[in-house]
């Protein structure tokens, strides 16, 4: 679908792997104060102070997690990036540091994973974080790629899933669903294509959804806003895989229930006529689709002054004690329960 514009293919082996690496990580600077060491030793060097630090990682696989066809190189390690950074910013954290790994196939020249660096370099660029490691190495089948990332806190800020109590507001940042959405038109002009592969797809009308799947944003606004507001959420995470599968995350260990209301949850007008020509039930996709990387939250009632009004942040409900469960409240006032349905990575997409 994706026509290839650069004809070049240099086969890795003219580089071997030191070459490769060196190859590939020469534009990367270091910015970061508590990057003391960098790419370049047997192993990267940080000093965080005083600071607590988080660390999360993520494995990416071709054709389970990502389809060549229609995710360009550049945009993949773009997203392999800030799918991570947002786990970071769901901890109410700075991220500071990456490693990337990957393992290629040879069906990959030089020139395809000069795409995927100049995207993983464009997002450490412009969510300020170093790459200090990484490995890369050969595989037998598609392309894997293994991004860790390290963020600092402060002891007194950092969020966990377990501290939402009852009354409290369940805040998301954004708007949901365009992700998945976005994944559907790709899949259905996939077929298109396959079909007829003269016909260039019009892919206009989409233009929010697919970029909301193909170039993500992680919210790393969300944790300097909530600092300028002095607001603490008691409970934080993001949402990558649905909101009914994060808000139960957030229930089981807060050991309380919730209520969310249908008629607040937030859609994007192109979300609601997409949903409406693939006749699916927005409410369902804002529940159950996923990779929106924005972030669910719960904030104390009386912080409700300083988030009021705020076009980042949308109350969705409250939460109750854990004997009264977790339900939506619909637009026709209908109490239904929550359940996971979710995305599954591991699942039939
Ligand atoms: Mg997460």
């Amino acid at each position: 679908m994706i026509e290839d514009k650069n004809p070049q293919r240099t086969p890795l082996e003219q580089l071997g792997e030191f070459g490769l690496i060196d190859h590939l990580t020469k534009n990367f600077k270091i910015k970061k104060s508590s990057s003391i060491k960098g790419i370049g030793d047997d192993a990267a060097v940080l000093d965080f102070k005083d600071k607590q630090v988080v660390v999360t990682t993520d494995l990416l696989v071709e054709n389970v997690h990502f389809d060549l066809s229609y995710m360009p190189l550049k945009h993949l390690g773009y997203k392999a990036v800030v799918v991570n950074l947002s786990d970071v910013y769901a901890m109410n954290a700075t991220a500071t540091q990456i490693t990337v790994s990957i393992a290629v196939s040879n069906r990959f020249p030089l020139e395809a994973l000069e795409a995927l660096y100049a995207g993983i370099e464009t997002a450490a660029s412009i969510y300020d974080i170093d790459v200090v490691g990484g490995d890369t190495t050969s595989s037998t089948t598609g392309l894997l790629i293994s991004v860790t990332a390290i963020g600092e806190v402060d002891k007194d800020d950092v969020v966990y899933r377990n501290g939402a109590k009852p009354n409290d507001l369940v805040v998301l940042t954004g708007d949901i669903g365009a992700a998945y959405m976005g994944l559907q038109v790709l899949e259905r002009e996939k077929e298109v294509f396959k079909v007829n592969p003269e016909n260039q797809p019009d892919l206009d009308a989409y233009t929010y959804i697919i970029e909301r799947q193909l170039k993500p944003e992680a919210r790393k606004d969300i944790v300097e806003l909530l600092k300028d507001l002095e607001v603490k959420p008691t409970a934080m995470m993001d949402v990558s895989d649905g909101l009914s599968s994060e808000i139960i995350h957030i229930c089981k260990q807060s050991k309380v229930g919730v209520e969310l209301y249908e008629s607040k949850i937030p859609l994007d007008p192109e979300v609601i006529s997409v949903c409406e020509e693939f006749k699916i039930d927005s409410t369902t996709i804002a529940l159950n689709g996923g990779e929106d990387y924005e972030l669910l939250m719960t904030i104390a009632q009386e912080d409700f002054e300083k988030i009021k009004g705020n076009p980042n942040l949308t109350v969705i409900g409250f939460i109750t004690e854990e004997a009264r469960g977790m339900n939506l409240i619909t637009r026709g006032e209908q109490v239904i329960p929550i359940i996971a349905k979710g995305w599954n990575a591991l699942g039939d997409h």
